[in-house]
Formats: structure tokens, sequence, C-alpha cells
């Protein structure tokens, strides 16, 4: 099962796989943590692919707060460019729909100011940061779709999923979409 759905004449996707390797998509977004450094999760795996450069570039613009977005070169990545964004800490971070849903908001409007055309988001803050994958994808989603009369060159809007689960579950939600 691979779903693909259009809306206002973008397309929604989803893909299971590693979002470091994604080379069709012009930016990627990474669930970073406040002070925009490596760490753990995806943004590990993100600050792995693309080489130190990236910490060195990315941390001044930190430290963050929970919905913001900033934009980086992408270094050794497939990609031209990184948006990292803090999503929220569930049960601590209130409400944690709205700073979701801001992260989304912010990284679309950003990646359609850089005059991007196609953007790759893992499932912001359902990792360590322990927010629902149902739930999420909802609010997600609905962002998603809330953002894009407000776009002009992004086209393309995907979700790499890593766990088979995650990807069922994204699968179902975009499956429900209502335009
Ligand atoms: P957060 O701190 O925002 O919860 P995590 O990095 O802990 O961020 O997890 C966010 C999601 O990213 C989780 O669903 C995790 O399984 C997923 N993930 C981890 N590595 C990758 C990867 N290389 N590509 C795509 N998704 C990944």
């Amino acid at each position: 099962m691979k779903m693909s759905r259009t809306f206002k004449d973008i397309e929604l996707i989803n893909r299971q796989g590693d979002i470091t390797k994604q080379p069709d998509i012009a930016v990627i977004v990474n669930a970073a943590n406040a002070q925009l450094r490596a760490g753990g999760g995806v943004a590990g795996a993100i600050h792995r692919a693309a080489g130190a450069e990236l910490e060195r570039e990315a941390v001044p613009h930190g430290p963050i707060s929970p919905g913001e977005a900033v934009i980086t070169k992408a270094y050794n990545l497939p990609n031209q460019f990184v948006i990292h964004c803090l999503g929220p800490v569930y049960g601590r971070d209130k409400p944690e729909e709205m700073y979701l849903a801001n992260c989304y908001r912010n990284a679309l409007k950003l990646a359609d100011k850089y005059e991007l055309d196609s953007i790759a988001f893992p499932a912001i803050s359902t990792g360590i940061f322990g927010y629902p994958v149902k739930e999420a994808a909802s609010v997600a989603y609905q962002a998603i779709l809330e953002t894009l009369d407000d776009l002009k060159t992004v086209k393309k809007v995907c979700f790499v999923l890593f766990g088979e689960d995650d990807f069922k579950v994204h699968e179902e939600v975009l499956s429900r979409l209502k335009p």
C-alpha cells in the first residue's frame, strides 16, 4: 500500500524509510533539540549524514523554542537544505497540538520562502518526546492542509517514516483527510 493524494495542486506522500536518503527532495526537516546539536534519534542520523559542518552552522541559531523552525544548508546530504524544528515534549509543552502544528506550518512557509518545490518531514515529537503517533499524524496533516493556500512553490510534501507501524498510521490518516 502506498498512497499519494493531491490537494490544491500539492501532492502529499508517505514513504517508509530513512529521511537522510531522499535525493529527490529539496529540503528535509529535522526533529531538532533546542540547542540545534546533533543528539540522538532522527537528529543524530541527519547530523551524521550531513557531517560536522551542519552543527557548526546550526548551533549559533539556537536555542529555539517549541514550534520554531530555522533553515541551514544540507552539506553531505543529498538535499539542498535542512529545516530544524523543535517539537513539543508531550505532557510538558502545552498545548502540544499548537506547538506541533506550528512546526509544520513554519517549516512549510520557510521552504516556500526559499522557493523550494519539495519537503520531507519525519514524525516530529513521536520519538524521545513521546507524542502518540496517531494523534501527532492527525495534528500534522491538519496543519499541512491549513497551510496549503499559503504555498507558491512547494508542490510535494512527504512524510518519511522509519517504522512500518508509523508508516501505516500515516497512510490511514492521509486516506481519511477531507479537502
Ligand atoms: P523527537 O525528539 O522529536 O521525538 P526523535 O528523533 O526521537 O524526535 O523521533 C522522531 C521520529 O523520527 C521517530 O518516529 C523516529 O522513529 C523517527 N526516526 C529516527 N531516525 C529516523 C530516520 N533516519 N529517518 C526517518 N525517521 C527517523
